[in-house]
């Protein structure tokens, strides 16, 4: 039962610590013994101060000199000292941890670990973790590292867990077809490490228990899905060809096949759970199109859900005066929407077919007349609890159909084990006349020779530029969206330089991406924001300012943004500091394959990056990777075999607790 229990049922965890923790999500002892170490260092590793040479490295000293101040320019404080062993000593900033000032006694030995490297002409060892050498497992050297959380650092977790040490023996069994006993020591050593051996142990352990679950869950979603009843949607072709024919282009091959097996699926009395996945600029929108037109044929109602107002604007402009041709009705409900009300009548009378919109959509009272299909774009953007409220709004009883569209590729290897209960499609053949993109790797210090006449070349000929910066406000490295603007803009002074981020009220945003989609705006410097879906054909060069700083399924997205019209686009991934560009950058400037990239990945440095949104959204695995296919072949079959065995499932409860948040995420019931 321990592991039900809240958080403060264990020692030294009171009411305060509680509220932190449970803002971080952590609110059971479960959550808390499985909130695991995000890294390990290994302290015994220590190089003398006069040995060290650049990278990542650990070394072991006295703190001295420990002065802190603020940086003017940047809103930045800065804890700067120096650390010194037998052989020499080196300097240490940290930004923006203040706290270091009071977390160091001159007379006690401390190990740090973290990057030397040359700034300003100097050496420094920059933002180390810190670690009381008496806090270190003294035979191992090992010392797991984990997320801060509020006020809670790494050090206070290693402490409340060590409060906690004992109860790591009443942790139950969870799987059937693991030895007893396994589980609690794999938790056990993850936290208390004494090798490295018995860390990859617990590491094997819990992966294998995460994707047991998720599979399981995966097999009793499909046995789910396949009970309920969805309405049939006839296909007749005639009425589609004539569709396909007023196009402005020929479907591609992929295109036809995605659309003939989400038409197979409609026909069907079980509600259809497919996913569509295509590169960047695959034209999935399209065989979300068809897809809708065929429910509106026969009859029914059909909506189409988007990550966010720009985007279902787009579907909307996109979607709406295609369909229009055949009198089909599109309306497009957002949390800017005017007259919502008169719009909702029609919804609920059936006189609009397809609703176009975001959350908005599903958080109102919104209620259909007969809803027969739902699309979801970029599917891991949208929360559980969205997912099943749409359900509720088929007034018939009968299930929707649900087609969800997804740009993050997942390699073919891999699909069948973990989207078990998903049908996939995919589009793996890009529109024809389609230049590809240019893509260069520039150090900042080039930008001037090499970019800046690029910018000016490009305006010129009319087309649009986008510039990508990693935050909002500044930070210790990283030029911010603000001031990225402001430097653009003495520079240029006669081009049109407008920013755009995730903080801005929702109408501004909608503004700013409707100048830039109207041609209004040369330059758009911008946070992420953009990164999902938003097509502005007009626009054909990507500027990624700290390529080195994001992943390559998400750099890969960034660039997607671009080489959507008919001229050459260029991308360019600018890099601070002298070290060479990473493997990564290198691969994104050879190929513009999203699969090709994702196999690459997978094999350099598994599933970590590419699988970034997916982990987080859709899979949410936290510890098992998608590149661990003997794992993933092994808890596959293991979980066939429980399901075989056809046992009372309700008596494994902590398993099915387990395994219901799977549940929730990969069907909409
Ligand atoms: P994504 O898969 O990234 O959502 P979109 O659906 O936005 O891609 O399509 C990208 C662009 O390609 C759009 O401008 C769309 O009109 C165009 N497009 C889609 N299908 C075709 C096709 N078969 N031939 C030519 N252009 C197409
Ligand atoms: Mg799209």
């Amino acid at each position: 039962m321990i592991l039900e229990g809240p958080v403060e049922s264990l020692k030294g965890i009171g009411p305060k610590t509680a509220e932190t923790l449970k803002k971080a999500g952590i609110k059971t002892v479960r959550d808390f013994f499985y909130n695991l170490p995000r890294d390990y260092e290994n302290f015994q590793a220590a190089t003398s101060i006069s040995d060290l040479r650049p990278g990542k490295v650990v070394v072991k000293g006295r703190i001295e000199k420990l002065t802190s101040r603020r940086a003017r320019k940047r809103n930045l404080s800065i804890v700067e000292g120096f650390i010194k062993d037998n052989s020499g000593s080196v300097k240490v900033v940290w930004f923006n941890q203040s706290y270091r000032m009071r977390q160091f006694a001159e007379d006690k030995e401390y190990v740090f670990s973290g990057l030397y490297e040359l700034k300003n002409g100097r050496f420094q060892i920059t933002s180390p973790s810190a670690a009381l050498l008496t806090d270190i497992d003294e035979k191992s050297g090992l010392t797991p590292i984990y997320v801060a959380h509020g006020g809670l650092k790494s050090g206070d977790f290693r402490r409340l867990l060590n409060d906690s040490r004992d109860r790591f023996a009443e942790i139950p069994d969870l799987l059937p077809s693991v030895k007893s006993g396994v589980r609690k020591e794999a938790l056990f050593s993850s936290h208390f490490p004494t090798s490295e051996k018995a860390i990859k142990a617990a590491h094997d352990y819990l992966a294998y228990e995460e994707l047991f679950e998720l599979i399981l869950a995966s097999k009793l979603n499909r046995r789910e899905n396949e009970k309920l009843k969805a309405t049939p949607v006839k296909f007749e072709a005639e009425k589609i060809r004539e569709f396909v024919s007023k196009l402005p282009f020929k479907l591609t091959n992929a295109q036809r096949r995605a659309a003939w097996e989400i038409f197979q699926d409609m026909e069907k009395n079980q509600p259809m759970n497919r996913l569509l996945q295509g590169d960047v600029g695959s034209g999935k929108t399209m065989v979300a199109a068809l897809s809708a037109f065929e429910a509106v044929n026969q009859g029914f109602q059909v909506a189409i859900l988007a990550p966010t107002a720009i985007l279902a604007l787009q579907h909307y402009e996109g979607i709406g005066p295609l369909l229009g041709l055949f009198g089909v009705k599109t309306a497009l409900l957002t949390g800017a929407t005017k007259q919502k009300l008169a719009l909702k009548k029609q919804i609920l009378s059936g006189e609009i077919n397809v609703v176009i919109g975001t959350h908005a959509l599903l958080t109102d009272d919104t209620e259909f007349n007969n809803l027969a299909l739902v699309i979801i774009d970029e599917q891991h953007r949208f929360g559980v609890q969205q997912r099943q409220k749409l359900a509720l709004k088929s007034p018939s009883g009968l299930a929707p159909h649900l087609l969800t569209m997804t740009a993050t590729p997942i390699p073919r290897s891999l699909q069948l084990t973990i989207f078990g209960d998903l049908d996939v499609s995919i589009l793996d053949e890009m529109p024809k006349g389609r230049q590809p993109i240019e893509t260069k790797i520039l150090r900042e210090i080039e930008i001037s020779d090499n970019l800046y006449p690029k910018i000016l070349k490009t305006v010129k000929e009319g087309q649009q530029i986008y510039w990508v910066c990693k935050a909002i406000e500044d930070k210790s490295d990283v030029t911010s969206v603000k001031s990225r603007t402001r430097k653009l803009q003495e520079l240029f002074p006669k081009l049109k330089i407008e920013f755009l981020h995730g903080k801005m009220k929702p109408l501004e945003k909608d503004e700013v991406m409707g100048r830039f989609s109207d041609g209004k705006i040369d330059i758009l410097v911008s946070t992420t924001v953009i990164e999902v879906g938003v097509d502005v054909p007009n626009a054909s060069l990507m500027i990624i300012e700290n390529a080195e700083g994001y992943g390559l399924a998400q750099l890969h997205q960034l660039r997607g943004r671009v080489g959507r019209g008919s001229v050459k686009s260029y991308c360019y991934l600018l890099t601070s500091g002298d070290s060479t560009p990473s493997k990564r950058l290198r691969e994104l400037e050879k190929s513009t394959d999203g699969f090709y990239l994702a196999e690459v990945d997978l094999k350099m440095r598994g599933p970590g990056e590419i699988y970034g949104a997916l982990q987080h959204g859709v899979l949410d695995l936290r510890i098992a990777s998608l590149s661990d296919t003997k794992l993933i072949a092994r808890a596959r079959k293991d979980a066939d075999e429980f399901l075989k065995l056809g046992e009372n499932m309700l008596k494994y409860k902590e398993l099915m607790d387990g395994i219901s948040k799977y549940q929730q995420i990969t069907t909409l019931n």
